[in-house]
């Protein structure tokens, strides 16, 4: 069997694994919109598998496997977007910056489990305080592929260049030249760990586990103890105290929205050949799906109108998300939204902002002027991670919570003073107690990062950071 793709002249040189871009793009006037049209498009960010046959074998297996999602479901979440875009709900979407497979054979589980629990934890507290319902989506069950700002990386204090990781679905992790070879059998694994991850999480919203008659025992252990644990448990009593008066004045306490959760999934629609091959045609509906997963978003480094990214995008019925970073034009804003949703369809659109702490008022006025102006439907939401990476004198990847903290905040003030509503957060966050983010209550240092740092990409807030920053969010939307 091939592993890992082919010698030339027995000898494997260090390549970079990306295809270089095209150059003659295509005009889109007179491109057909097919699951594959995207191929016709200048391509960013897609590895450049050595084995192609073994490419092909792998698309055509997947092409064959069963939905991971149905389009009932997507439909009802971006129907839940759109009230979300007309402020009637709030958007929590969490979970790691990447899937991996080391992660899910090390947790059995319970990663998943955990991280399904902290973001129920945040919603509760979020609805307890913005009194509106709260859509929960994680990033989860696919996020397995990832954007690099470089081809190539160096190894922490090491002279020697490979090419870039980019994510267990795609290449592994491991600083040998052999791991770095992009491999078509990392989709079949991941395709199998997202089908057992959404079994768990669709076993976890519906078995009970989310009764709020038994709120008290939505908890994680080591946060039990903890200040923010402890503000939980208040919440907690008062919700008990709220459904017994419900039950003692006659009203319904037992409707399924009491004890079941609606949770989504999603992910970056980074790797095309993965997304084309999981897209199916509804009879129903008469539109293609990405059933890979209920919302998936185009990557800040991906959104080129022109690009094969958008290309797939356009033709998909799911809501999406555009990530906005600091370096998107009127422009660009203006095409993405003629291409991506020429109807102007509530709950198809979601912007993704994240420009960083201290920079949301240099750019966010801009694009909610531009939406004003064309009387766009879009839900805005503030990715309050990824303008927020920095390096750690630790030689760690860090944010830090006090930032974090900080662009959620400006966000909020943004939209206040332009009369729009902010309508969710986007976190990189884990129901581990990991030490990847420095600050927050528990005033987690530089120093402590190397105790447990396990993120093979982008550091995430640990469960504590996560639940104190809901309990902030909740607090600044109720002001
Ligand atoms: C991500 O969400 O993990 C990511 C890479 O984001 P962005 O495209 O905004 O950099
Ligand atoms: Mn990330």
């Amino acid at each position: 069997p091939v592993v890992g793709g082919r010698r030339s002249g027995g000898v494997r040189t260090c390549r970079n694994v990306v295809a270089p871009e095209q150059p003659a793009s295509v005009d889109r006037k007179n491109l057909e919109w097919t699951p594959g049209s995207w191929r016709e498009m200048p391509v960013r960010q897609v590895p450049d598998y050595p084995d192609k046959e073994k490419l092909e074998d792998v698309e055509e297996q997947i092409r064959r496997v069963l939905p991971l999602v149905f389009s009932g479901e997507v439909e009802r979440l971006k129907s839940q977007l759109a009230k979300a875009a007309a402020g009637k709900h709030f958007v929590l979407q969490g979970g790691d910056c990447a899937e991996s497979f080391e992660e899910f054979e090390k947790y059995g589980g319970d990663n998943i489990r955990d991280t399904f629990t902290l973001l129920i934890q945040m919603s509760i507290a979020m609805m307890y305080g913005l009194k509106k319902p709260v859509v929960k989506i994680g990033r989860m069950a696919g996020q397995f592929a990832k954007p690099r700002s470089s081809p190539m990386e160096k190894a922490k204090n090491q002279e020697l260049e490979l090419p870039s990781y980019r994510g267990d679905m795609i290449n592994g992790p491991e600083f040998t030249l052999e791991a770095r070879v992009p491999d078509p059998d990392r989709m079949i694994r991941a395709l199998n760990q997202s089908t057992a991850t959404i079994n768990l999480l669709r076993a976890l919203a519906s078995g009970g586990y989310l009764d709020l008659h038994k709120v008290h025992d939505i908890n994680l252990q080591f946060v039990n103890g903890t200040p923010q644990g402890q503000q939980f448990l208040d919440y907690a009593n008062n919700i008990t105290n709220a459904i017994a008066f419900m039950g003692s004045c006659g009203l319904p306490t037992d409707s399924p929205d009491v004890r079941q959760a609606e949770f989504y999934v999603s992910h970056e629609a980074l790797l095309l050949p993965y997304e084309e091959a999981m897209t199916r045609y509804d009879k129903n509906t008469g539109k293609h799906y990405a059933t890979s997963g209920h919302f998936i978003w185009l990557g800040d480094r991906t959104r080129q109108p022109n690009g094969a990214h958008v290309e797939f995008l356009r033709g998909i019925a799911n809501p999406i998300g555009i990530k906005c970073g600091p370096t998107l034009s009127r422009d660009d804003l203006l095409e993405l939204l003629e291409i991506l949703d020429p109807n102007n369809e509530p709950g198809r659109i979601t912007l993704i902002n994240r420009v960083g702490a201290g920079k949301v008022w240099d750019h966010l006025p801009r694009h909610i002027e531009t939406i004003k102006e064309e009387g766009r439907n879009v839900l805005w939401v503030c990715d309050a991670m990824h303008g927020n990476t920095e390096s750690s004198p630790s030689g760690y990847k860090t944010r830090r919570f006090e930032n974090v903290l900080s662009e959620v905040k400006e966000f909020f003030e943004v939209h206040k003073a332009m009369g729009t509503y902010p309508g969710g957060i986007h976190l990189e966050m884990t129901g581990q107690n990991v030490t990847e983010c420095v600050g927050g209550m528990m005033e987690l240092d530089h120093e402590d990062l190397f105790q447990r740092y396990e993120s093979q990409c982008d550091p995430r807030l640990n469960a504590s950071q996560a639940l104190e920053l809901a309990f902030l969010v909740s607090e600044m939307m109720t002001k």
